[in-house]
């Protein structure tokens, strides 16, 4: 058994001070980092509880966007009254992830930092594995791939990114702040996390040290028409197969703006402009919503299981873009 070491700082100086040490590993609410340890896939000699930094609130920005905490928990921003009302696209993202438990405890950092659920990844005794231990192959090239990318990937890892959130907040256009041993960053959300390229072992662009401290969301005017839709085998508690979030603003009948990102796809939330832009300028329509999905999927390329996945996207996005159209109440369910 490894002896772990434990401190729970209580200012940011200190906790970067102690995340800086070789070995060590920020946790906030467990649910994934317990089980990667458990498991023998993380194995860090120190951990740095960041449940008590000051840094679990939800606030209004200067320019009338949100600043929610990295320490905020899943279950407490979906629930919160601000969010509900300006974002209920993510609201309903978080509430579509997990189960009521493990939102209770998830913390928005924490969501963003949680790894593949790539079933090789996590089976120490299953061999190659190029995230789990680079250099050693990918199983799931010749495994089962029936959840893993068609976007993205590479011959080295064709992992994909669990989170709902994310997929939300790339859409939403959010912006991660971190600090670290050399000052603060601010990352767009969509640049945050990787693609697996070569260096697959690593999820996100985040320096050793960097702590998130917050996400910012911009004041966007997509409150009354969006949609999260997620596809998945079982009605609770499962990863997406494909999930969709799609927003519109319209004026006098025409979208004005849109949001659309594909999650369950690719190692990262799959977000493209040019796909938001073939809705803009148009009214609604199925049409528009299928070029888009086009644009959103130019390269989409199957691994042999999950073929079918290509196809389920397409008419999960028609489908979000149709739902978020007719107007989404202002408050998830
Ligand atoms: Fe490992 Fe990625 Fe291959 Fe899964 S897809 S076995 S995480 S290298």
């Amino acid at each position: 058994m490894d002896n772990i070491a434990y401190d729970r700082p209580a200012s940011f100086d200190e906790a970067l001070r102690l995340g800086a040490r070789p070995g060590a590993a920020y946790i906030g609410g467990g649910t994934n980092l317990l089980d990667l340890m458990k498991g023998g896939v993380a194995r860090p000699s120190l951990l740095v509880d960041v449940s008590r930094l000051p840094a679990d609130g939800v606030s209004t920005l200067p320019d009338g966007g949100l600043r929610i905490g990295a320490g905020a928990r899943n279950s407490a921003v979906a629930n919160h009254p601000l969010v509900r009302e300006r974002h209920p696209l993510l609201s309903r993202a978080l509430l579509a992830g997990a189960s009521p438990q493990l939102r209770n405890m998830a913390t928005v950092g924490g969501n963003l930092m949680q790894r593949t659920r790539c079933p090789y990844f996590y089976d120490t005794g299953s061999g190659a594995c190029n995230k789990r231990q680079p250099g050693s192959g990918c199983a799931a090239l010749q495994g089962d791939n029936r959840g893993h990318a068609i976007l993205g990937a590479s011959s080295a890892c064709i992992a994909t990114n669990p989170s709902d959130m994310s997929v939300a907040l790339a859409a939403l256009r959010a912006t991660v702040q971190v600090r670290g041993p050399r000052g603060e960053r601010a990352i767009a959300l969509a640049d945050f996390h990787r693609l697996p390229g070569e260096q697959p072992e690593r999820d996100t662009v985040l320096e050793p040290g960097e702590l998130i401290v917050s996400v910012d969301l911009p004041p966007l005017g997509f409150a009354r028409r969006c949609h999260y839709l997620k596809v998945r085998d079982r009605a609770s508690f499962a990863f997406a197969l494909v999930s969709v979030a799609a927003a519109i603003e319209l004026r006098d009948g025409v979208v004005a703006d849109a949001a659309l990102a594909l999650g369950g796809v690719a190692h990262k939330p799959w977000r493209l402009r040019e796909a938001e832009q073939a809705l803009i300028g148009r009214a609604p329509s199925d049409e528009a919503a299928g070029e888009a999905a086009r644009r959103l999927l130019a390269g989409a390329r199957g691994q042999g299981h999950n073929d079918f996945k290509i196809e389920l996207a397409r008419r999960a996005v028609v489908r979000a873009l149709s739902l978020a159209a007719t107007g989404s109440p202002s408050h998830p369910a």
